[in-house]
């Protein structure tokens, strides 16, 4: 038995294709500020600048009108966006204090709450985890609250471009000036085809990045300003199905144990979106030890556990996907997240927590310190590094840090699977983050070796289990066959290599033919999981890529 270390076989990040010296076009679009990304994360962003601005206007402070543009690679807003979710609604009800709970776009507060330990046969309930209590949050639809979001942003005049996904940093010196877009009507060979539209350049005072996770463009930003982090980013892949249910699901659900191996970190969700739907999903670690782990079949298998099938049988997949969520937590936060002329925010910098799996309001909030520290730069008329800075002391300073800082260790402690992980995190809990002390050093995942499992055939039925094709089908994705491969390939991928990842991906976008590699790259879903361990993911033609709804 061979083992596979996945770094050996991916290639480096293109970052001469990503950071661009060239002087922007004589066509390019002007704007004060470009957010690239239209998660809870960016929109947060423009709306709080735009009311920044109002209430200045207002007030007489004299800040003149200023150009607000938000870039999103998705053909409309929320296509892009998958979450679980349990919200915490701390940051919807600062941004708009003028509203009432029931006026967001949440779909239920959290009823009860119940966490398992599983094994193949057997759900025992055991007491919630201090991290993982949810009372007073609510379940929602990440695309309904970014469609919503958008619309409040709208409505204050922010500039929404959907379908333009930022391919490259523009920038001149050490600042970054703004992005290009991706072009679009290219064949498989990349020649223009009829419906070819070039690349299209924004210029911005300052561009605030809030692209989500494993973000291309803040990973090269780091590398050309050479931002490090004591630990390295992780990473877990989450697949996710919604259903509509005969009956209400009466709790939100948490799960750990089987279908995992005990050396992978991870676990599952159950929650109720209102009477008739249920959202289901499985978290894995991108740290896994088997490369034939595959976390769409382990999803498919654990539906047949009598603790999800009572809740979905004779119930209906409306919809599926699949994303990755940055867990390195406290140690992986990236020592600045400011720059001349720009600034992160979100899931790009890694604001998650996950012992709780809680990410949209660290998201939304950082958005907000963003627009402050914008605001306060462009009012001095000073976008420079230093004056953006102070973005870094806000969030540094806020609840974010606080609490990323208590669960510092808690992920990390996994690395020695499942039991000790559990007794350390435990531990950790009641110490709040003091024990064991220090860090505990982690490598990144694609430094993580995989040894191949025997195979274990799984043949989905159709009703409660899917095929990939199937899911595939289910996000939505209708990408035209003839686009070229975002994709790039590593050198020395073996059958071996070719078939660990074919289980990576849930999209099935990888497949092993002999000892060759194929690539069905339109199938891809932008999770990034091929980029954190495998071939590199880079911006597609706008607005290709999933078409989720309500997930
Ligand atoms: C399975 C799963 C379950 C989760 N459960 C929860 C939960 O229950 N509660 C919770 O609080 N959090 C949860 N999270 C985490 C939460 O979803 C994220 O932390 C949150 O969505 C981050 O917001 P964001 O705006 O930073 O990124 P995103 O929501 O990912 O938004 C980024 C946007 O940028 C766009 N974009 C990316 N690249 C480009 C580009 N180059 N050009 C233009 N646009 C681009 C994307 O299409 C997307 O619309 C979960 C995550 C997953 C994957
Ligand atoms: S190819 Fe696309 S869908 Fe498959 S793992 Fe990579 S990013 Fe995810």
């Amino acid at each position: 038995m061979s083992t596979i270390l996945p770094i050996r076989h991916q290639p480096p990040l293109p970052l001469d294709r990503l950071i661009l010296r060239d002087p922007p076009s004589a066509e390019a679009i002007e704007l004060d500020v470009l957010i690239v990304g239209a998660g809870p994360a960016g929109l947060a962003c423009a709306i709080e600048l735009a009311r920044l601005v109002k209430r200045d206007q207002e007030g007489g402070g004299g800040m003149p009108d200023l150009s607000i543009g938000v870039l999103e690679k998705a053909g409309s807003l929320g296509e892009h966006n998958l979450s679980g979710a349990v919200v915490n609604p701390r940051a919807f009800r600062e941004l708009f204090p003028e509203l009432q709970l029931a006026d967001f776009p949440f779909r239920q507060p959290v009823p009860e709450e119940a966490v398992y330990f599983m094994t193949r046969r057997r759900a025992q309930r055991i007491p919630t985890p201090p991290t993982m209590h949810n009372t007073g949050f609510y379940t929602a639809s990440i695309c309904e609250m970014v469609r919503w979001l958008g619309e409040r942003a709208e409505g204050l005049g922010v500039n929404l471009f959907a379908g333009f996904p930022a391919d490259a940093l523009l920038v001149e010196g050490n600042a970054v000036r703004g992005v290009r877009t991706t072009p679009t009507g290219l064949d498989r060979d990349r020649r223009p085809g009829a419906n070819y539209a070039e690349p299209t350049d924004l210029t911005a005072r300052v561009t605030v990045v809030a692209e989500g996770t494993r973000g291309l463009l803040g990973q090269a930003w780091r590398e050309w300003q050479r931002v490090g982090s004591p630990n390295p980013q992780l990473f877990a892949l989450g697949v996710k199905e919604l259903w509509e249910v005969k009956r209400p699901l009466d709790a939100v659900i948490h799960t750990l144990g089987w279908p995992l191996p005990t050396d992978a970190f991870g676990g599952s969700f159950m929650y109720p979106l209102g009477a008739t739907q249920v959202a289901v999903g499985l978290v894995v670690g991108l740290d896994y030890h088997d490369a034939r782990l595959d976390v769409h079949e382990l999803l498919q298998r654990m539906k047949l556990h009598s603790l999800f099938r009572r809740q979905l049988e004779g119930g209906q997949l409306l919809e599926w996907g699949a994303k990755t969520i940055p867990e390195g937590g406290y140690y992986a936060l990236p020592g600045r997240r400011s720059g001349d002329g720009v600034l992160f925010a979100g899931d790009t910098v890694g604001f998650v927590d996950v012992p709780s799996l809680k990410g949209i309001h660290y998201a939304m909030q950082s958005g907000m310190y963003a627009a402050r520290a914008t605001f306060a730069a462009l009012k001095g008329e000073d976008v420079s590094e230093a004056a953006l800075t102070a973005y870094d002391r806000m969030v540094d300073e806020s609840y974010i840090v606080a609490d990323m800082w208590r669960t510092r260790n808690m992920r990390l402690a996994f690395k020695d699977g499942l039991y000790v992980g559990g007794v350390k995190a435990g531990l950790m809990s009641l110490t709040a983050g003091r024990f064991p002390g220090g860090r505990i050093a982690m490598a990144e995942d694609a430094k993580a070796p995989r040894t191949t499992s025997p195979a274990q055939p799984f043949m989905p039925d159709g009703a409660l289990t899917f095929s990939k094709v199937d899911a595939v089908f289910k996000s939505g994705n209708a990408t035209r066959d003839t686009i070229p491969s975002h994709l790039v390939v590593g050198e020395n991928v073996t059958g071996e290599v070719a078939d660990f990842y074919s289980h990576l991906c849930p999209a099935g976008v990888y497949e092993r033919v002999g000892d060759e590699l194929r690539v069905n790259a339109p199938n891809c879903v932008d999770c990034k999981a091929t980029d954190v361990l495998g071939p590199r993911w880079t911006p597609r033609e706008g607005g290709s890529g999933p078409k989720y709804r309500a997930m």
